[in-house]
């Protein structure tokens, strides 16, 4: 099988194009050429679709299926995205840039780990009984909550989508996804795999499109039980105004601004590789990133050095080559943005000292000093491969700079102090804290941030929180 050139939905079970026959243009952002065609999804395909989740929840056999089979189907499923990994990791390299050689080796295995595991959360899961003497038998049940909308972005098109598909269909739910339109494909491939491992007809839709028109519609309607949204925070901001609207369960994982706080007693070695990896990988379009680099003034200009040197070792270029390390920018538009913002850096008062603008939409790794921690480019988030380097004197002061933003995904700590690893976290507003280490996941720990980066959390129990309805029972036992 190759990747399709043209990118249809899937609309309970069957590929379809747009109802009015639009489509939209696929660009490769390495060649910035066109590839292919993508339906570009209408109201009408969003109402065919919900209606298909709907009656898939409401008839189906999806929800009504012991945990085991569901749980087995899941399984098959995972195993069918190993099968098909080369063709999964094509997708992504050709819609967005990800190098091929990391699409391979982690974000197809992550994405297919996603329902082994959810499928083993919902098998091994739990629920709480309350003891009222003999009279009565009490308890807690978690229903599936119904039809899901899943709205995606495309910086890790495969992945992100399966957080959520992952969760929702292990318990028990039908879906409506909407992946974003610069990345259709690799949720295409996935919805037909899903039917190939057993998920039936309807249980799982894929709708394309714009988020303007597709999105926003499958926000709007009445139908759906659930929003889960992975995007920008100003698109975030119109999803939950469209759930307010209906009173529906909103999930968003927003953006992020992260800080890599390096205290003076750090292992600078460490510090400086996995900083690099904080802020430059998948160039840089990864809402977790600690771009606002936070750094003892003591060894502010070793760890500066060592950086640098870190960012020069990244190779930026074509996604199939296997020695690139950084693949472009994933579209014309992040590409401008990401230059709007370096040519901030200097008007803001800083200086770069490494990277920029390459041919093409590529960028090379960026290492700024000197940029005010008010500035723009130190606030915003740029969604490319840029650190701004601050300096603190202390840790109030460093956590003070950590704190000073509205977002609150993330924040990375290095220390070889046991007490700063102990107690920094509490301090620091956001929903993860990695100390010595980065991205290190465990998908029972909860992912999801404070203030614009968003509300709610996806991982474990919360997924399950989120994806049903606990119902307590009281049944008289005479
Ligand atoms: P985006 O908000 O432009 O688009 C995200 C999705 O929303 C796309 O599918 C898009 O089509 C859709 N959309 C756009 N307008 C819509 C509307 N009015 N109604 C409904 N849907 C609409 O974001 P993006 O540029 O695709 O993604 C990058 C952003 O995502 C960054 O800000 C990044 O930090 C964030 N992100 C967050 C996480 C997280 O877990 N917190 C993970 C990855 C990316």
């Amino acid at each position: 099988m190759t990747v399709p050139t043209f990118v249809p939905h899937v609309i309970a079970g069957a590929q379809q194009a747009a109802s009015n026959a639009k489509t939209l243009n696929n660009i490769n952002p390495w060649t910035m050429s066109h590839q292919g065609e993508v339906a570009r999804g209408s109201v009408r395909d969003i109402e065919s679709a919900v209606a298909a989740a709907r009656s898939a929840f409401d008839d189906g056999p999806w929800p009504r299926m012991s945990e085991r089979d569901r749980a087995a189907v899941l399984h098959r499923l995972a195993d069918l995205m190993h099968r098909d990994a080369a063709l999964l990791a094509r997708a992504d390299a050709l819609d967005m840039g990800r190098p091929l050689v990391s699409a391979t080796a982690v974000d197809v295995p992550r994405a297919a780990d996603m329902f082994r595991f959810f499928a083993d959360h919902l098998t091994m899961s739990t629920s709480d009984r309350y003891p009222m003497g003999s009279a009565y038998h009490a308890y807690t049940d978690y229903r599936p909550a119904g039809v899901v909308a899943a709205i995606t972005p495309w910086n890790h098109p495969l992945m992100l989508g399966t957080w959520k598909i992952a969760a929702a269909l292990a318990w028990g739910n039908t879906v409506v996804m909407k992946p974003a339109e610069d990345s259709p494909t690799s949720a295409f491939l996935l919805a037909g795999l899903a039917l190939e491992a057993g998920v039936p007809p309807g249980v799982f839709n894929v709708v394309q499109g714009l988020g303007a028109e597709a999105g926003s519609a499958l926000t709007a309607s009445e139908q759906v039980d659930r929003i889960t949204f992975t995007g920008s925070t100003a698109t975030g901001r119109l999803v939950a105004h469209a759930a307010a609207a209906t009173l529906t369960p909103v999930c968003l994982e927003l953006g992020g601004k992260g800080a890599s706080i390096v205290l003076a007693d750090a292992d600078l070695e460490l510090a400086a590789a996995t900083t690099a990896q904080a802020v430059f990988n998948n160039s840089g379009q990864v809402c977790l990133a600690g771009t606002r680099v936070l750094v003892h003034t003591s060894v502010r200009e070793e760890f500066v050095h060592r950086l640098v040197a870190e960012a020069h070792r990244l190779r930026v270029g074509d996604p199939f080559d296997p020695a690139t390390d950084l693949g472009p920018l994933a579209s014309q538009r992040q590409s401008e943005r990401v230059r709007g913002y370096f040519d901030l850096i200097t008007d803001e008062g800083g200086t770069v000292v490494t990277g920029g603008p390459l041919d093409g939409w590529s960028f090379a790794p960026t290492v700024a000093v000197g940029v005010p921690p008010r500035a723009r480019v130190a606030q915003e988030e740029v969604f490319g491969p840029v650190a701004t380097v601050t300096e603190f004197d202390d840790e109030d002061d460093a956590v003070r700079l950590a704190n000073d933003t509205r977002y609150g995904l993330t924040c990375v700590v290095f220390t070889q102090s046991l007490r700063a690893a102990a107690t920094l976290p509490a301090r620091l507003r956001c929903g993860t804290v990695w100390v010595n280490c980065y991205q290190v996941r465990d998908l029972r720990a909860p992912i999801g941030g404070r203030g614009d980066s968003g509300i709610g959390r996806e991982g474990g129990d919360f997924s399950r929180e989120f994806f049903t309805e606990p119902q307590a029972v009281f049944l008289a036992t005479s």
